[in-house]
């Protein structure tokens, strides 16, 4: 599909730069052939106003005058047709490569997209096959019983939530691309750091975190419900990556003319070689350093990072392995 396209694209340029050469031809022949016709016409007219006897070869000069014309012109036309067979060569040349640089920013994106949805596929499929054979296996049993069976269906729920989150990730994923800004409004970012911390507070009971918020007020130009969206994927991964009794510090800073969010906790941090990655779609860091196994898609980031991108709004992660993370989103 992409090859044909380049050729298509191809073909398309150097039928542009082969209609430009041959109309500039023929302009340029047709303007030659005149104003030789006119030169030696100019000179005829002369010698045929000189007196009688005074012009024996005027017929001879007519000639000679006409061949020159007809040399001319053919000596032009043969130019300009090596000239056009040298600029079709030329731009077949220069329009495959032209083609090749248009085209390339879509055929990275075309990867990205196919990348993507080879990654999503075999996310949302590893739940289905694990139902699946979890299903079969009972269904087999002939002794299975309602404990048994309860089992399973308790097994098939936790996959279908992970179903949902998926789906609900790669929803967020593709709405958030839409680069759709109608919703922006004027917003007071510690009321939306307030909500976020208030309904991070369950989880972070269960592992005794205290979440402590260093807020000014300050307003900027948003979305409220996105920007929460945010700050919750990021407050989130700091309670996730801790361990138990820790603390984690979220605060606003003005510096100049930017508003800058940081949040920061003592948890596993990332590795330096990790740190370029975990901002991708589907990347997960190396979770086995944590103790307890820790959930999760590695989508958070991305969606957190279209969100920032949409309010043209850098973010970004200081973190030393072992020692914690700060992530900053600055506006
Ligand atoms: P996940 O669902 O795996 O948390 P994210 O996209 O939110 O996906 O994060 C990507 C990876 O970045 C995580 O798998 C984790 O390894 C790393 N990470 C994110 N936030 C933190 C944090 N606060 N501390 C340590 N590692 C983190």
């Amino acid at each position: 599909m992409f090859n044909s396209t380049l050729l298509k694209l191809s073909l398309i340029y150097v039928g542009i730069l082969m209609i430009l050469s041959i109309s500039f031809s023929v302009v340029l022949y047709n303007v030659s052939s005149t104003e030789l016709d006119r030169g030696l016409g100019n000179q005829a007219r002369v010698l045929r106003n000189m007196p009688p006897n005074g012009n024996p070869f005027l017929d001879e000069l007519e000639r000679i005058r006409d061949q020159q014309i007809n040399e001319s012109a053919q000596n032009l036309r043969t130019k300009l047709i090596y000239f056009n067979i040298i600029i079709f060569i030329s731009s077949l040349i220069a329009s495959y490569f032209l083609a090749k640089i248009t085209l390339r920013p879509i055929e990275e994106s075309m990867e990205a997209q196919n990348r993507f949805t080879a990654d999503a596929s075999h996310e949302l499929r590893t739940p289905l096959t694990a139902m699946k054979s979890e299903i079969e296996v009972n269904l087999r049993d002939e002794n299975l019983n309602i404990k048994g069976a309860k089992e399973l269906l308790k097994s098939n729920l936790e996959e279908i939530s992970k179903l949902e989150y998926l789906s609900t990730a790669l929803l967020k994923l593709a709405k958030t691309e839409k680069n759709d800004k109608k919703a922006f409004e004027q917003v007071e970012l510690s009321e939306i750091l307030e909500s976020v911390i208030e309904k991070a507070t369950k989880l972070a009971d269960k592992k005794n975190i205290v979440v402590k918020g260093k807020l000014k007020k300050i307003k900027i130009h948003g979305d409220s419900a996105s920007l929460t969206e945010l700050f919750i994927i990021l407050l989130d991964n700091a309670i996730k990556y801790s361990p138990k009794n820790s603390q984690i510090k979220i605060e606003i800073l003005k510096k100049d003319k930017h508003t800058e969010v940081a949040i920061s906790d003592q948890g596993i941090g990332i590795k330096a070689s990790e740190l370029p990655y975990i901002f991708n779609r589907f990347y997960r860091a190396d979770v086995s350093r944590s103790k307890e196994k820790v959930d999760g898609y590695g989508l958070g980031l991305s969606i957190a990072k279209q969100i920032a991108d949409l309010h043209d709004a850098k973010i970004w992660v200081e973190s030393k392995s072992g020692k914690g993370s700060k992530f900053f989103v600055k506006f």
